[in-house]
């Protein structure tokens, strides 16, 4: 058994009595740092502080402003790491197809409560628990890095561009890349971009950050163009770099020096993020860019919630499907169902349709079957350094020859 005084729990209900019941239960079981809240705004608010994110959280299905679903999607967007249990007063498949999509978004969930909660089963789930954020924290190197750290790692050059191919589903030829940027740090190694991303959109350097993976990637576009190797080279775009008018001549500028096509280069945005609160400007932005044939890509689609309007306003080119719909979605009908959905949404709005995640043959028949365009994942190719990429496409176009990707198994 853990220790359970430093567990923090947080609940989430907007029936008080509920809060309260549910509080009284856990404090019974030894749980002494119960925090509760009637809405899921102000439970965000104590997801964000460091000190009181909680590392459980039992949260209401159905409440009036934010649902549980919603919620859930802003868990995403913060990558909390902490588990969940589901409460809800819905009949048994609501709960169940709930906590595919909790599963599907890749946070552990603990199990689901039938309101009215019974002690015993509640304490059945949390007995079984092994707090997930408590051993991370203590696994691996949990370093928060700092503006300071990041800022020389972009003037170092310790930032490194990875690719990931994406290939036409149909034919296996080799459409383009998306850049992936890493840092290759001197002490704790490879670090991957979840864990600095965040720091430099808050502390103003993500302009900086992104105009390094542009500038290396127009680089190495290049240098792919000049031996043969025309790719549409994706890079993505943080919200913050679409604040300022300023970031469209930036790209305007960087491409034309490096002497290539706009129509060669895809930017990709976040659906969550484009639908937030004022959006007037990025959208701005996007359109002029779209203006001058620069490919947009809306990404991770399927998180969000944006609705067909929506979509139709923004001139995208590409949308790509998040990898949490299409790894498995062969086997899962609630997958395969927001797959279909939106897989047909873009087909509907002329878009190119990317499935991200496709990590083994089961996914990528799926892709075949149901006619997706182009296809990404550890199944095509891991991201790669641009050095490793030359034998990858030897590689690739042997395994297009012999039939192993286009012949049914
Ligand atoms: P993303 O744009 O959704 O990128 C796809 C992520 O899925 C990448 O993670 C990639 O390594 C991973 N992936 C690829 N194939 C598979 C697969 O078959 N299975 C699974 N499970 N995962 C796969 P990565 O490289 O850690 O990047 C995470 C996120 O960081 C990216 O998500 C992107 O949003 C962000 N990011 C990366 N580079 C940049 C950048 O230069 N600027 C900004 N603003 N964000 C970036
Ligand atoms: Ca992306
Ligand atoms: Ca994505």
């Amino acid at each position: 058994m853990h220790n359970v005084s430093h567990i923090k729990i947080l609940i989430v209900d907007d029936d008080t009595f509920m809060l309260k019941l549910l509080t009284r239960m856990l404090t019974k079981q030894g749980y002494t740092s119960v925090n509760s809240c009637d809405n899921g705004r102000d439970a965000l608010k104590l997801i964000d502080n460091a000190y009181t994110c909680p590392d459980l959280i039992l949260l209401d299905l159905n409440m009036p402003d934010m649902d549980g679903i919603e919620f859930v999607r802003y868990l995403v967007d913060r990558q909390f790491h902490g588990d969940l249990i589901l409460v809800s007063g819905e009949d048994d498949r609501m709960l169940k197809t709930a906590e595919k999509l909790v599963h599907a978004h890749k946070i552990p969930m603990l199990g689901y409560l039938h309101k009215p909660v019974n002690p015993d089963k509640l304490s059945e789930i949390i007995k079984k628990w092994e707090p997930h954020s408590l051993e991370n924290k203590l696994q691996s190197n949990n370093k928060i890095y700092d503006a300071e750290a990041l800022r020389f790692a972009i003037s170092h050059r310790e930032l490194v561009n990875y690719y990931q191919p994406k290939v036409s589903v149909a034919t296996g030829e080799v459409m383009g890349v998306e850049t992936l940027v890493r840092w290759h740090h001197p002490i704790d190694g490879l670090i991957f971009p979840d864990r600095f991303i965040g720091i430099a959109e808050a502390n103003d350097l993500i302009n900086e950050l992104t105009t390094f993976v542009l500038t290396d990637a127009l680089t190495q576009a290049k240098i792919w163009q000049q031996s043969g190797l025309i790719l549409r080279v994706a890079i993505n775009v943080s919200m913050d770099n679409l604040a300022s008018l300023d970031f469209q001549d930036l790209v305007v500028n960087l491409v034309t020096k490096a002497g290539l096509s706009p129509q060669k280069i895809v930017l990709e945005v976040t659906e969550s993020q484009l639908m937030g609160a004022d959006t007037r400007i990025p959208l701005e932005i996007l359109t002029r860019l779209r203006l001058k044939r620069f490919h947009l890509s809306i990404d991770d689609f399927g998180t969000g919630h944006s609705s067909l309007s929506q979509l139709r306003d923004i001139p995208f080119d590409e949308l790509k499907i998040d990898q949490g719909f299409v790894h498995r979605a062969w086997a899962d009908d609630t997958l395969r169902a927001i797959y279909d959905a939106s897989l047909s949404m873009a087909k509907q709005l002329g878009m190119e349709v990317v499935a991200e995640g496709v990590e083994d043959r089961n996914d990528w028949e799926l892709l075949r079957q149901t006619g997706c365009d182009l296809a990404q994942g550890n199944f095509v190719s891991r991201p790669l350094q641009a050095d490793e990429f030359s034998n990858w496409i030897i590689e690739w176009q042997e395994r297009v020859r012999n039939g192993l990707i286009l012949d049914s198994a």
